[in-house]
């Protein structure tokens, strides 16, 4: 079975090359679908609290939120780059508090101080299922990811080959010693 999540990122970008009104810079509300697949944590009757993945994920994909997410090749990059550092405002400020964990991987990197995220590739629905995959897939089996932001939008299904120790009394994934991070379980 399946647990499911769903939130909202806003963000700015564009898509730099491209022939149509995305070349220009515009925002967006996008919205993230991420489900879940396990057997069902019979202790606490669910696959995976919702609450838990959504709080995973986001300490990760808050960095997409109010950001600014442009392809690396895109020379409007070191423009607003300059922009911010002029204004005293790139390598951070006191009210840019919601900051995720910066990250690098090969498709995405996020320099949270800035709220600014340097792709690989342009940044369509396609594009951010990839990346978010990438992030997460180490930390939930995800069996489905959907994104949609505008009129477009994107899913792609993975395979869930692996069981999760989950806590029986609260639902949480166990760290490597069986532990429960949130409750104090340990698994005999
Ligand atoms: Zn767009
Ligand atoms: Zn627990």
């Amino acid at each position: 079975m399946r647990s499911i999540t769903t939130f909202n990122l806003q963000y700015a970008h564009r898509f730099y090359g491209f022939k149509g009104e995305a070349q220009y810079l515009h925002g967006h509300t996008g919205t993230l679908t991420i489900e879940v697949e396990d057997t069902i944590n019979e202790g606490v009757n669910m696959v995976f609290p919702c609450n838990e993945i959504k709080k995973i994920a986001w300490d990760i994909l808050r960095n997409f939120d109010h950001a600014l997410i442009l392809r690396e090749d895109d020379p409007l990059l070191p423009a607003i780059l300059d922009v911010y550092d002029k204004q005293g405002i790139k390598n951070g400020h006191p009210q840019n508090c919601m900051k995720g964990e910066a990250f690098h991987t090969k498709l995405a990197t996020a320099y949270p101080d800035c709220r600014v995220v340097v792709t690989k590739e342009s940044m369509t629905v396609e594009g951010m299922i990839k990346i978010v995959y990438d992030l997460l897939k180490d930390k939930m089996n995800i069996s489905k990811l959907t994104f949609t932001s505008g009129d477009n939008a994107a899913s792609e299904r993975y395979w869930v080959c692996k069981n999760m120790d989950r806590c029986p009394l609260c639902g949480v994934a166990l760290d490597e010693k069986g532990v429960c991070h949130k409750c104090g379980y340990k698994k005999e």
